[in-house]
């Protein structure tokens, strides 16, 4: 560790800035944030500042630096473009061991700022030591995905509930046990990930009706994607990496399960077709059975949980049973699909509307509304359609629809090995039959498979 992290109160401490264009600019929005109270000493400085100094925020003296700027100051940033005067400040201030910063001149620093995520008052800031700013700015985004901005409400209660608990709890210890079960309980959960509003009052009425140690399971049903895993939410992230038990679907790729947390119970209900693993009765009793021991389940699905995915059912059952649960989308194949085939779902030119449809068959029969389907200027998706392959086509033209009309078979979109077969109506069966396609398989009909030809980006 070269430097040692601190985090250092400003509050209307004398800092100075040498400086006046935008990167100054920059430096002297982060130390107003932190209410520092500034002087900027400047040859020149830009229009933002100029109004910054009408409206008091900071104080300038447009001179040439000399070593008598510095007096009194706690901190000094240097942001001028001229290497010399750099180099004074830096000298200047190091004489006098005031802690400074030059942008972009590590050597001249003794004292980074780092990448900062302000959930005020919790503070994450990251350095790479002058090494890799770029790369502790890439840090700070994924750290950012993952932090939403309650976290610092819910500091702010933590703070003020800090002295109650303090005469509650004599050790550390059993303190902090009751700050953890106070993290995990589900209604301050709730509270970060805003699902539910709660004031500061009623988080603090919870801790003095001593809520806290019941243990209450919950349900999360989350849409897990069509299988990239960098096509899954931050929610349904957050929530994978909190279950104690994940219940999983056929269609959750490798990688996504991957990123459930390492200590997660994984149950496979995966249905094959015509050999039903789980009924999805029993995957119902199953969420509520697990909930009831306390536990938190995710209830993994492919794609987006409303769509084609049963999820209806899966709450209706949690809601007669009073388990609390969270849904949260995820990209269905649909969408997905398309995208990483190229293949825009509508079109100004081609396809106004688009219609989602299964072509789940029973007793090997498959009853759609094809007069409507066989419409022009529209786009078709049908989900759970490969075994009903040749039976679509011929539908659809005995219905009306054009032999030639474009029709994409996809299968495994979104993953490396997605496979993209085009044809129309009249010969995409063959096609298929010929390539072995398997599922899941996903298709596409309309005229907007023409433009794959052209936007074709993935593979
Ligand atoms: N709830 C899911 C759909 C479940 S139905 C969603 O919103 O996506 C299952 C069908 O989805 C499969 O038979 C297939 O038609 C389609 N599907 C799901 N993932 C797919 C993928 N990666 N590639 C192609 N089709 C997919």
């Amino acid at each position: 560790m070269k430097s040692f992290p601190i985090f250092i109160n400003l509050i209307r401490k004398p800092v100075l800035v040498v400086g006046g264009g935008d990167v100054a600019l920059r430096k002297i929005d982060m130390l107003l944030r932190a209410d520092a109270s500034i002087t900027v000493v400047a040859s020149k400085i830009c229009k933002e500042l100029q109004h910054y100094e009408k409206s008091k925020k900071i104080r300038v003296k447009i001179k040439t630096f000399d070593k008598n700027d510095v007096k009194q100051s706690v901190l000094i940033v240097a942001a001028t473009d001229n290497k010399k005067v750099n180099t004074l400040v830096s000298m200047v201030a190091q004489n006098l061991n005031i802690p400074v910063n030059v942008v972009d001149e590590p050597s001249l620093c003794t004292f980074t700022m780092g990448s900062i995520i302000d959930r005020s008052p919790l503070l994450i800031a990251i350095s790479s030591e002058g090494n890799a700013p770029v790369l502790a700015k890439f840090v700070r985004e994924k750290i950012e995905a993952l932090i939403p901005h309650s976290f610092g409400k819910l500091a702010l209660v933590m703070g003020s509930m800090r002295d109650v608990i303090k005469g509650r709890y004599e050790t550390t210890q059993s303190r902090r046990i009751f700050w953890e079960n106070f993290i995990d309980h589900p209604l301050v959960r709730q509270f970060l990930n805003q699902t539910k509003k709660l004031t500061s009052q009623q988080l603090i009425a919870l801790v003095k009706n001593n809520d806290m140690q019941k243990k209450q399971g919950e349900v999360f049903l989350v849409g897990g994607g069509p299988g990239d895993p960098d096509l899954l939410t931050f929610r349904a992230l957050h929530l994978m990496q909190r279950a104690d038990v994940c219940v999983y679907d056929k269609l959750i790729s490798k990688d996504v399960l991957n990123l459930v947390r390492r200590d997660a119970e994984l149950i496979y209900v995966g249905k094959e077709r015509d050999r039903h693993t789980v009924s999805q009765e029993k995957i119902n009793q199953l969420l509520v059975k697990l909930a009831k021991k306390g536990m938190r389940v995710l209830r993994l699905k492919g794609g987006d949980p409303f769509i084609f995915g049963r999820g209806g059912e899966e709450i209706e059952m949690l809601m007669e049973n009073k388990i609390p649960f969270q849904v949260v989308p995820g990209i269905s194949a649909a969408n997905g699909v398309a995208s990483y085939a190229g293949i825009p779902l509508t079109h100004r030119d081609y396809a106004q509307s688009c219609t989602f449809v299964t072509g789940h068959m029973k007793d090997e029969t498959l009853k759609l509304e094809w007069q409507s389907l066989a419409m022009p200027n529209q786009t078709i998706v049908i989900y759970m359609g490969l075994l009903a392959l040749a039976q679509i086509c011929v539908e659809l033209i005995k219905h009306g629809a054009p032999k030639d009309l474009p029709i994409a078979v996809v299968e495994q979109g979104t993953t490396s090995d997605q496979r993209v077969i085009t044809g129309a109506l009249s010969n995409i069966a063959q096609k298929v039959k010929r390539e072995k396609l398997k599922s899941p398989s996903l298709i596409i009909i309309g005229n907007v498979v023409k433009l794959r030809k052209k936007l074709n980006w993935f593979n």
